[in-house]
């Protein structure tokens, strides 16, 4: 075979595949980035790999030769059509046919874990721009028991999400996935490295799952609630976003707490730590009003 540029023309050609743009399918055809995101993903044969989208199938190719079992999972009918007929002979390989935020991730890894020889559960892929966020949540907030998550995003989420809170670049997304991971860059992608080449820059992020949460809390959900309020005007300053959301009941008593956890009255939202929301979380002693 020639070159993945070659093999995935000769593909689309053979299926008569056009990208659909809205369901995000920009095809990798680096070989150097596959290679970087197979070593970054360190994949062993008792590994489990999940992979989201998979698309034609070229990353795919990669994961099956290296895990264990790789089970992929695509929206798209048509792709899972070539899929199936491309890796027919591979016993490691299932695909499923679902859009990957409705799939029941818990019971599947469950059943795999039990029924196989499974020791890790990896998530690789070249993900969907369009819903980045919301599967990044799902696999981070649904506990699942994964090692890794090396994905391809574009590169301003990207940003965002491997910042360390309370440092530059931060949003409110920045501090739910510090909470359940350890983010890191891989490697930045230029975007001829696709068919088609997306408008966008992306990169390559591996999120290392924590064993134990940064920070002990017991009602996390309030405490990403409080960061919500806290980024949703963030020229404002802290105090008063807080106040405006009606985290804190009025500007004399959020201004005492913040005193009192010895917090700047002046802060912006990005500036404080994990552990700063955590402790106005705790001195709260209550639930927050929600919206
Ligand atoms: N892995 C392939 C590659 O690297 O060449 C294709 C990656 S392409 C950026 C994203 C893939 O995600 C497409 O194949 C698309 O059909 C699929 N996709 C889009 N929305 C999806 C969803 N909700 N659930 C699962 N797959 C989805």
């Amino acid at each position: 075979m020639g070159t993945i540029l070659e093999e995935t023309k000769f593909i689309m050609k053979k299926y008569n595949i056009k990208a659909n743009k809205s369901l995000g399918q920009n095809f990798l055809i680096s070989e150097e980035v596959i290679s970087a995101i197979c070593d970054a993903s360190n994949i062993q044969k008792d590994d489990l790999i999940i992979e989201i989208g998979p698309g034609l199938g070229t990353l795919t190719k990669y994961l099956l030769e290296k895990a264990g079992k790789v089970i992929s999972i695509e929206l798209d009918q048509k792709m899972t059509v070539i899929l199936q007929d491309r890796f027919k002979y591979y016993k490691n390989f299932e695909i499923i046919n679902q859009d990957i935020l409705k799939v029941d991730l818990p019971s599947l890894i469950k059943k795999e874990k039990e029924t196989n020889s499974i020791n890790n559960v990896k998530v690789v892929a070249n993900l969907p721009y369009y819903i980045t966020t919301p599967i990044i949540m799902k696999l981070l907030e649904e506990e699942l028991d994964l090692e890794t998550i090396t994905v391809m995003i574009q590169k301003e989420v990207a940003d965002r999400l491997t910042a360390i809170p309370g440092e530059k670049q931060t949003g409110a997304i920045t501090y739910s996935v510090y909470y359940y991971a350890e983010a890191q860059s891989i490697l930045e992608v230029p975007n001829n490295s696709f068919i088609p080449e997306p408008e966008v820059t992306s990169e390559v992020i591996q999120l290392k799952v924590r064993k134990q949460p940064p920070v002990k809390i017991e009602q996390k959900e309030k405490m990403f609630h409080i960061i919500k309020c806290a980024f949703m005007q963030k020229r404002k300053t802290l105090l008063n976003s807080l106040v405006n959301t009606k985290i804190f009941p009025n500007k004399e008593q959020g201004l005492k707490i913040l005193q009192e956890l010895g917090i700047d009255e002046n802060i912006r939202a990005e500036k404080l730590s994990l552990q700063d929301y955590a402790n106005i979380m705790c001195r709260l002693g209550q639930a927050p009003t929600v919206h």
